[in-house]
């Protein structure tokens, strides 16, 4: 919900930061501001994209370094213990921010959700698809045959790889902005992270009994 009024008061505000009126003394202050330049008093969470919130540029390679810094700097300045003997107004208005830089900073720092992010920022919606990637399909037809731990493991790990592929390859899409490529890998990295979910269920229930007995299996390659 909060997402969809950051990205429209986004269109607006992009290019040309808005002058907004502080909540308490009522004069005219950054609408990206934390702090009102006149009276001091913690500003209420603004409709910001992420990027602007973390005082980033807004590009899909960032710097983490940077990305790091500027997330440690205000959340350091919205401590609620710098906000324990302020008015109540303050303190909720802290708590929101405080709140709005954690969603911010963790949507970005993630490479997968700051794809995402992307995607809906160019207001490209990400399309579901039915058919399965023949990749995830394959190695969830291998994990239904995978009766030891072993095995599991061998196909976490291969997923696993495929999913850094696919990041590398999602980052590369979003670059040349070929929107279909990112949404196609998308849903391929989707499937990944949901067949290692099973992975792990199933490894679980491996390491207390078998699920099926080993000369059920035909060997895998
Ligand atoms: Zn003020």
């Amino acid at each position: 919900m909060d997402n969809v009024i950051a990205f429209n008061a986004f269109a607006s505000a992009a290019g040309n930061p808005k002058e907004v009126s502080c909540w308490l003394c009522q004069r005219g202050t950054s609408i990206r501001a934390l702090f009102c330049q006149h009276c001091g008093s913690i500003q209420p969470a603004r409709a910001l994209d992420h990027f602007t919130r973390l005082g980033l540029e807004r590009r899909i390679d960032l710097d983490q370094a940077q990305l790091e810094r500027q997330y440690q700097g205000l959340k350091k300045a919205l401590d609620p213990q710098r906000f324990a003997i302020r008015g109540l107004g303050e303190r909720r208005h802290a708590a929101r921010q405080l709140e709005a830089l954690e969603e911010a900073y963790r949507t970005l720092s993630e490479p997968l959700r700051r794809g995402r992010y992307w995607l809906e920022l160019h207001e490209k919606e990400i399309d579901e698809s039915e058919v399965m990637n023949p990749m995830v399909a394959e190695l969830h037809a291998e994990l239904e045959r995978a009766v030891d731990a072993q095995l599991c493991d061998r196909i976490a790990q291969r997923a696993g790889q495929a999913m850094e592929q696919g990041i590398v390859g999602l980052m590369q899409a979003l670059r040349a902005q070929n929107w279909s490529l990112a949404n196609s890998i998308l849903l391929e990295v989707d499937g990944l992270e949901n067949l290692l979910d099973d992975v792990r269920r199933q490894r679980g229930s491996i390491k207390h009994e078998p699920l099926i007995s080993r000369d059920d299996v035909t060997p895998i390659k």
